[in-house]
């Protein structure tokens, strides 16, 4: 079977690794003439709406995308010939914050108070409505934390304003959350569902720098956080692997976003589970059985941005993977992972002690954050 995959970053290079045992081949469209799946496939470089691109894209056996903010129309224009899974409305939802939170929220999924904002007077309503602190941000096309600010004082709403006005936001009331997770879960198109355990996330500047899985929840958590992401999949009738980023605030979830692809928060599924988010993605994408979403221990996962780390000595530490995705350095970019998977709490602890010293300050000070 021979899948397109709209975007050639490293999600989808980490699909491609998934799917060659399974005998999938796979082709990318990419703006960048370097993406770094393009090695692992046959790229075609161009614009998501190149005609030439998406024809050869049409011929493929299935279409999925590593990209949330590939245009909805031209997966909706792609699926009219191909079975383009995840469907083109779980993307177009996604794509802008406020139909997004409209959503979570019809599907009695809690999400943070939000207000549309497009003009000053707008802003000055919303901060009287949510109150402060509260975060603005651009409705559409933001990722790791850009297009974002924290607003704390009435004095921050003006050089806000200057940033980010002129374009759709929303204002949202800032979560004072204990700590952050993501639930992913892969759906099949017969209907049937398998979430992975609930993964613990650690944020720095609106990027993901560390995932622990399994959370350390109450079972209670845990159980709402498989029900909103099961909810959330049914609605959308969807194929594939999805993830539910959310707030833990006391016993509650507040939903922030959700990602239709697999996602940074669930890499450590590679070596951690019994079947990686890449690999369940394409089972359900070409009809193939789900495999299991079951921990095969526990696992942390650190990113690497900027540039990828010295590996030498990390690499002598026990039950470590590496990935490196092939991409030039360039400050804050996501250039690789690492993640650490041990049999239990304890030998993960141990293996942890032997990895803290090789880590820069920056990294390891996140650690404490893991509670
Ligand atoms: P991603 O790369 O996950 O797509 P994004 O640019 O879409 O990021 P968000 O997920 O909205 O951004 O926010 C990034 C991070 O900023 C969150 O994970 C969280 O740490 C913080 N954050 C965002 N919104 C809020 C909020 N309402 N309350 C508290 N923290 C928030
Ligand atoms: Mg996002
Ligand atoms: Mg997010």
């Amino acid at each position: 079977m021979h899948v397109g995959i709209l975007g050639a970053g490293q999600l989808a290079r980490m699909m491609a690794e998934a799917g060659g045992p399974l005998g999938l081949s796979f082709s990318f469209l990419d703006p960048s003439a370097d993406a770094c799946a393009g090695e692992l496939g046959r790229l075609y470089v161009g614009q998501w709406d190149d005609s030439s691109a998406l024809q050869a894209l049409a011929e493929c056996d299935r279409v999925t995308a590593d990209f949330e903010n590939v245009p909805a129309a031209v997966l909706a224009r792609l699926a009219e010939q191909v079975a383009v899974r995840p469907p083109a409305r779980a993307f177009a939802a996604g794509q802008d914050r406020l139909e997004e939170k409209a959503l979570l929220e019809g599907l009695g999924i809690p999400v943070a108070p939000v207000a549309a904002v497009n003009t000053r007077p707008d802003l000055l309503a919303a901060v009287e409505r949510i109150g402060l602190p509260a975060v603005l941000k651009t409705r559409r096309l933001g990722y790791d934390g850009k297009g974002q600010a924290v607003l704390e004082s009435h004095e921050d709403l003006e050089p806000a304003w200057q940033r980010l006005g002129g374009q759709a936001l929303i204002l949202e009331g800032w979560i004072d959350f204990d700590f952050e997770c993501a639930q992913t879960a892969v759906r099949s198109a017969s209907g049937e569902v398998r979430c992975y355990p609930l993964t613990r996330t650690v944020h720095s500047d609106g990027i993901l720098r560390l995932a622990a899985s399994p959370a350390g929840v109450s079972a209670e958590l845990a159980g709402q956080a498989s029900a909103a992401v099961t909810t959330l999949l049914e609605a959308l009738d969807y194929v594939g692997c999805l993830t539910l980023e959310l707030f833990a605030a006391g016993s509650e979830l507040i939903a922030n976003e959700y990602a239709p692809r697999p996602h940074n928060s669930a890499h450590w599924t590679i070596e951690g589970a019994v079947t990686s988010q890449f690999e369940n993605h394409l089972r359900a994408v070409c009809d193939l059985p789900l495999g299991s979403a079951a921990a095969r221990g526990v696992a942390l996962m650190f990113n690497w941005l900027g540039a990828m780390p010295e590996r030498a000595k990390l690499l002598a530490v026990p039950g470590l993977a590496w990935h490196d995705y092939h991409k030039q350095p360039r400050p804050g970019r996501k250039v690789g992972h690492a993640t650490l998977v041990a049999a239990d709490q304890a030998s993960l602890s141990e293996a942890l002690e032997a990895l803290k010293p090789l880590l820069d300050r920056d990294t390891a000070g996140l650690l404490g954050r893991l509670g």
